[in-house]
């Protein structure tokens, strides 16, 4: 086939479909953002004061839980689950492959043995059917990952936890705004984890929170926030104002007020932005529709979805290439394209740790291989999306078999 012009590919010396690259995601911020860290900035508390407070405070309302610790990161905000929890050396944690390290490496950070369960193949969601068979007697918790934005399969999964008498921690870092079943994400596990990471559905620059309804876990979890030090002895009369204990081995995980005023800032605003990003999925579930080889995640009707990704699956049967020179293609393009994830228990560290590798999750191994994630955010116009698309049907016409 001879093509030239617009059908050439650009990696071919073709026009690329976008004159500038369209990134997978970027974060909005407004002038109130900036007046609001200002705001804070001016004032006496830079550090740990009354926005981070209030903040918690609106996050956990918002998520429908009862208690919210902000801390320094998603990680740091995964770090005090497994602490919460009384994760020990020895002790296993269930935990997908199909996510960002840190989902699996906060348990190996208390000494605890990462099992990697698999995922479901329409929608990377972790499989109940496989968390069932990976328990152990040593089993103590499964750390779920709400991939792309969808909330999982949350009714199996608390079965089964309360069946082992398991703790059930949601990484929620995607699906900030999620629903299932009405309820909203944060209030569907025992503990949730969110992230305020720049590409995340809100941003504090960095940081990350923590939600649950269990008062004594959120207390722990504020503690080892902070170096594990208590304060309580301020109303003592026999003990000098200066007086405090270290109870347990924390670390300074701290979130700062200015994060915070910004993290305000922007949850007053997340509502909207998620309607967005479902605008742009329709857009896009309407556009690959017509394209039998990009196959869109299934998603689950009970289901309102978060949209922090938008994925397929290329159907590789169907194409002459592999995922790899598509996204070489789509980056051409100008199509800011990303691939999430790598599964974890394939990378150097679980690999030469602890002898982990392929075959252990057949299906999050076989899917990594076809995976791209589109570009999806709040500030993206219509005119964006279609862009995407038109670079997808561009390279699938071109490597079409
Ligand atoms: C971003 C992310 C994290 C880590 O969050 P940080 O704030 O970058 O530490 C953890 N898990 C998932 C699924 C994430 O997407």
């Amino acid at each position: 086939m001879v093509l030239s012009g617009e059908s050439l590919l650009a990696i071919d010396g073709g026009i690329p479909v976008r004159e500038s690259m369209l990134p997978y995601g970027r974060q909005c911020i407004d002038e109130d953002d900036i007046q609001a860290v200002v705001d804070v900035l001016r004032g006496d508390w830079l550090t740990t004061g009354p926005k981070v407070l209030e903040f918690e405070e609106a996050f956990a309302q918002y998520c429908g839980a009862k208690h919210a610790v902000a801390v320094s990161s998603g990680t740091a905000a995964l770090h005090a689950t497994m602490f919460g929890l009384g994760i020990e050396p020895g002790d296993e944690v269930i935990v997908t492959p199909m996510t960002f390290a840190a989902s699996a490496n906060c348990v190996v950070y208390q000494g605890g043995v990462p099992i990697f369960a698999d995922v479901d193949p329409g929608s990377m969601l972790l499989d109940p059917e496989s968390v069932r068979q990976k328990i152990s007697p040593r089993t103590k918790a499964v750390v779920a990952v709400d991939y792309a934005g969808q909330p999982c399969n949350y009714s199996a999964l608390r079965l089964i936890c309360k069946e082992y008498g398991l703790a059930l921690v949601g990484d929620a870092s995607h699906a900030l705004g999620g629903f299932l079943d009405g309820r909203p994400v944060g209030s569907l596990t025992d503990l949730s984890t969110f992230s305020l990471h720049p590409v995340k559905p809100m941003t504090a620059g960095e940081g990350g929170v923590i939600t649950t309804d269990d008062a004594d876990l959120a207390r722990r979890m504020q503690l080892f926030r902070s170096h594990g030090i208590t304060t309580d002895f301020r109303q003592r009369e026999d003990l000098g104002m200066f007086f405090y204990e270290m109870t347990d081995l924390g670390y300074n995980y701290r979130i700062t007020d200015f994060q915070c005023a910004l993290a305000l800032s922007q949850l007053a605003k997340l509502q909207k932005w998620i309607n967005r990003r479902q605008e742009i999925a329709s857009l896009y579930d309407k556009g690959f529709s017509e394209i039998p080889q990009v196959i869109p995640l299934v998603k689950r009707k009970e289901v309102s979805h978060g949209y922090h990704l938008y994925v397929v699956q290329f159907d590789i049967e169907k194409l002459s290439v592999g995922r790899n020179a598509i996204f070489t293609a789509l980056r051409a393009e100008n199509i800011g394209v990303g691939v999430h994830y790598i599964p974890v228990h394939l990378h150097p560290f679980y690999k030469g740790r602890l002898g982990y590798g392929r075959g252990m999750c057949p299906t999050a191994e076989a899917a990594y291989e076809q995976l791209i994630t589109l570009p999806i955010f709040p500030g993206m116009s219509d005119e964006d999306a279609m862009d995407v698309i038109r670079a997808v049907r561009k390279v699938v016409e071109v490597f079409q078999r």
